[in-house]
């Protein structure tokens, strides 16, 4: 490390967001203290705090790519653990829109493993850094200012046996979640809160652990099916360590997957395709059947306060929430840690940092927005702000995933795209376009 831009950074949170943020602050910061509510032991486990982490968890190949470059070597760690390593055109069998798309290998790999066994990875990872603590089985209930309350100096703790305690810090990162406290935080101080967009969708997640068998799925390493209006219903199969599949069903407005086995079952048969049904069946349940439900799509948006306290800052889900069926939440928290790496690199102190942060965090988050907002509306019961536009590109987009059935140049930019490798605009080059239209005229 050059010369530290702070001696202690806390960071509130040890999950994704929180466990990328104190690794990008390790480089800058003579020490790092990772808060977190829940007891902390090594082992590839659902937190309290994380109850989401029992569901079906992908990693996008951006989230791959840039999680390795933090950890080099991830993906053998992962592959080591009995992860599934594959190919993104070739390894998925992939209903959409009445028809499979066409495998084919595009080169593209990811990992495919249960989200506590990523997180135990990644963990051990940070836990080896010399300077960084994860203190576990420790809340964050309020933050101390200076007294002129223009910047963040401390965070007051409450330990499980109920001591409290003043941590001081040079700087703060909230990476608490959806459920993060800052606006409450930020009014104690006599500061707004940010505006909220949420996109309101009604999803609910059922997901059952079966254990797994090869040729369970003829050759194929996962199973997506995806149905649209008047079945707003997924399944998604992914093959994680341990020799075990995750099967998550997925409805939208309001339509919840059951939690008892006839229910469950049942809902997969609705698809409109009759294999996570018929591979549901076949397969051995391991576990019981977890519920979880979203709300709507949540972005929070710091940037626009026109005051902020310094030397604190919000990332992950504390600042975007998505739809979890696009798979993009732990892509946009290691997108997020990249950008604030790239400011605290171009930093010769902390003034301003947080205005230099916020705009470069939107912009990060945008990308991501855009797909799961503009994908939500397709569904009948979705509301909220509807960017001007959405359903003319939407029936565009409709035909790009019919185009996906047969022809493998549009699937691989798709491929791109959903993978936040490339922006949405890429698919509107006028080469994919015409292919697109030829495809499905
Ligand atoms: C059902 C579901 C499925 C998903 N599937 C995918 C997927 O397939 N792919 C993908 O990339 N993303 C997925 N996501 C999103 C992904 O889980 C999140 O984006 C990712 O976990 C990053 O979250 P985070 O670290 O910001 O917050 P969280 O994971 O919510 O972690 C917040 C942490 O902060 C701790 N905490 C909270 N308050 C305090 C406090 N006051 N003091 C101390 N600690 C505190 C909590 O205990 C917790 O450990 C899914 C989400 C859901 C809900």
């Amino acid at each position: 490390m050059s010369e530290p831009l702070g001696r202690h950074a806390a960071v509130i949170g040890a999950s994704m967001a929180g466990l990328l943020a104190a690794r990008v602050l390790s480089d800058h910061f003579a020490s790092v203290t990772i808060l977190e509510r829940d007891e902390v032991v090594d082992e590839a486990i659902a937190r309290k705090g994380q109850p989401h982490a029992r569901h079906l968890h992908a990693l996008l190949a951006e989230g791959l790519r840039r999680l390795e470059h933090y950890f080099p070597d991830l993906r053998r760690d992962l592959s080591d653990g009995g992860a599934v390593i594959g190919d993104m055109g070739q390894d998925i069998r992939w209903y959409a829109f009445g028809g499979f798309r066409r495998q084919f290998p595009s080169g593209m790999t990811g990992a495919l493993m249960s989200r506590p066994f990523l997180e135990q990875c990644i963990r051990r990872r940070v836990q080896a850094l010399p300077n960084v603590t994860i203190r576990g089985g420790t809340q964050v209930d309020a933050l101390v200012p200076d007294p002129g309350r223009a910047r963040v100096t401390g965070l007051q703790l409450k330990a499980r046996d109920g001591s409290a305690e003043v941590l001081a810090t040079d700087l703060v990162v909230d990476t608490s979640g959806r459920g993060s406290a800052t606006p409450k935080w930020l009014e104690a101080l006599g500061y707004s809160r940010p505006a909220e967009t949420a996109i309101t969708i009604h999803m609910g997640y059922a997901t059952r652990v079966f254990r797994r068998k090869p040729g369970d799925l003829d050759g194929a390493k996962l199973l997506m099916v995806l149905g649209t209006s008047p079945v707003e219903r997924a399944c998604n199969v992914i093959p994680v360590e341990g020799e075990r599949w995750i099967a998550t069903l997925t409805g939208w407005g309001g339509d919840y997957p059951p939690d008892d086995e006839a229910g469950f079952l049942e809902f997969a048969r609705s698809l409109p395709c009759p294999d996570a049904h018929a591979m549901l069946t076949r397969l051995e349940p391991i576990s019981d059947i977890v519920q979880h439900r979203l709300p709507a799509n949540l972005r929070r948006h710091y940037e626009r306060l026109p005051r902020f306290p310094e030397r604190y800052l919000v990332m992950g889900d504390a600042v975007s929430s998505f739809n979890p069926a696009y798979a993009q939440g732990m892509t946009s928290a290691a997108m997020q840690a990249g950008a604030r790496a790239e400011a605290l690199r171009g930093s010769r102190d902390l003034t301003c940092l947080t205005r230099r942060v916020f705009p470069r965090l939107a912009a990060m988050v945008d990308r991501p927005w855009q797909l799961a907002a503009g994908e939500d509306f397709r569904f009948r019961a979705t509301t909220g702000p509807k960017p001007f536009g959405t359903d003319l590109v939407n029936a565009y987009v409709e035909r790009v995933h019919r185009a996906t059935h047969t022809d493998t140049v549009v699937y691989g930019v798709f491929l791109d795209v959903m993978n936040l490798v490339r922006p949405p605009t890429s698919l509107m080059h006028p080469g994919i376009v015409w292919r697109v239209l030829r495809a499905t005229a």
